[in-house]
């Protein structure tokens, strides 16, 4: 067991992103800090579904990491944790070794969760881990066959707008109705792109297991083909669920305000693995911590006091449409249109050149 960290991070998620690219212009505390992630890239999921509508190319999508690593002077440690035991602030990893720190902070985000699966006559394939999603759609892509979607969020309605013009038909399946959470006009709006793409909408339709080539709801089938995209939102990892930190009644981290585990105040959590009231599972809210935890771990590393993380009240979400357009929700608005894709577009790729991505 090496010892000999100060702080590691765990995770290239949207906040360490942030925290990586505040250190790179100056601002990192002194000591011995890694980060551990177990692939080259991060992808950035606001521009997965214009990937795969063909609006990008891979490298418009991803980051690379041991550039910004390097340029903000902490090593990169090319694995992934498979254990944490908090008492001891110790990581399990995927290559066989262990490492223990002085302070650790989880950014790892989240997982789609799958429904029971009886026999093996349909290939399931989750949203997230990126990499092997992407390398498996393209693998999809020689040979297009009817495709259904789990997951009426966000994600879900966007992959299906970017999705549904490449394969034979597409269906998408919702828990809750469309778009929960958003106001019922985007829902509206959403349902009016879908229809106008050839999406079969199934809301109120809970899948609650999948036999051989069917997906069951309420006892019936409701679909059949082969193939079935996870994206379901956000469940925990279940080796943060076995670590010892305090975590909410679905499994999260629960956290203080100053991004701090309750139970473990020497671990710090942010993003999707991370429960606070008032945060969402998303992006922007993830972004919005990086600042307050670069400040605070450099606080944490030199014993000074530690800043609170108030969340916003309200999230701009922009949903691609599949065409170069997006879906505008904000403070209970909502608005569609070509120049919502652009403004989409300028944000996201301002994100991506501030994290060192390439332009083309
Ligand atoms: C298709 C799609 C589109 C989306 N679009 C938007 C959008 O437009 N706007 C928005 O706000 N949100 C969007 N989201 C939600 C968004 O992806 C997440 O909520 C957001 O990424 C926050 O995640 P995070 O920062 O916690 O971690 P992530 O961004 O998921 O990053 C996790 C990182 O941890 C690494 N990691 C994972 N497991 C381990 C491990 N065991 N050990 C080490 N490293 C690990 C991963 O490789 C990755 O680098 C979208 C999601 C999907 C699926």
């Amino acid at each position: 067991m090496t010892a000999a960290f100060d702080l590691l991070l765990v995770g290239a998620g949207h906040a360490h992103l942030g925290v990586l690219r505040l250190w790179a212009g100056g601002q990192r505390p002194a000591g011995r800090i890694a980060l551990i992630c177990p692939e080259p890239y991060v992808w950035y999921s606001g521009m997965l579904p214009g990937l795969l509508a063909g609006r990008y190319s891979a490298e418009q999508c991803r980051i690379p990491l041991q550039p910004l690593c390097a340029a903000a002077g902490i090593e990169w440690l090319a694995a992934a944790v498979t254990a944490l035991e908090a008492d001891t602030r110790t990581l399990g990893l995927s290559r066989g070794d262990a490492l223990q720190a002085r302070w650790l902070a989880l950014n790892p985000g989240s997982l789609p969760s799958a429904p029971a699966q009886e026999g093996a006559g349909m290939e399931l394939l989750a949203v997230k881990p990126f990499p092997a999603f992407i390398a498996r759609w393209q693998l999809w892509q020689r040979q297009p066959e009817p495709l259904a979607i789990l997951g009426g969020g966000a994600a879900g309605v966007e992959l299906a707008l970017a999705m549904a013009r490449q394969v034979p038909a597409l269906a998408l399946f919702s828990a809750a109705p469309l778009l929960a959470g958003h106001p019922p006009a985007l829902r509206e709006r959403a349902l009016r792109h879908l229809q106008a793409a050839g999406v079969q909408v199934h809301e109120r339709c809970a899948v609650e297991r999948i036999c051989a080539d069917a997906l069951i709801a309420a006892g019936q089938p409701v679909w059949r083909g082969r193939r079935l995209i996870l994206a379901t939102g956000a469940s925990p990892l279940p080796w943060l669920r076995a670590s010892g930190l305090a975590c909410d009644d679905r499994g999260f981290v629960a956290i203080a305000p100053t991004l701090q585990s309750l139970s473990h105040p020497q671990i710090f959590a942010s993003g999707d693995c991370a429960s606070l009231p008032g945060t969402l599972r998303n992006g922007v809210y993830a972004v919005r911590q990086g600042p307050v935890l670069a400040g605070n771990l450099a606080h944490a590393l030199n014993g000074e006091a530690l800043a609170a993380y108030h969340p916003q009240r309200h999230a701009l979400a922009l949903l691609a449409d599949g065409q170069g357009g997006a879906l505008l929700s904000w403070a209970g608005l909502t608005a569609e249109g070509a120049p919502f894709g652009r403004w989409k577009d300028w944000l996201d790729r301002s994100f991506m050149r501030r994290h060192g991505a390439a332009e083309r």
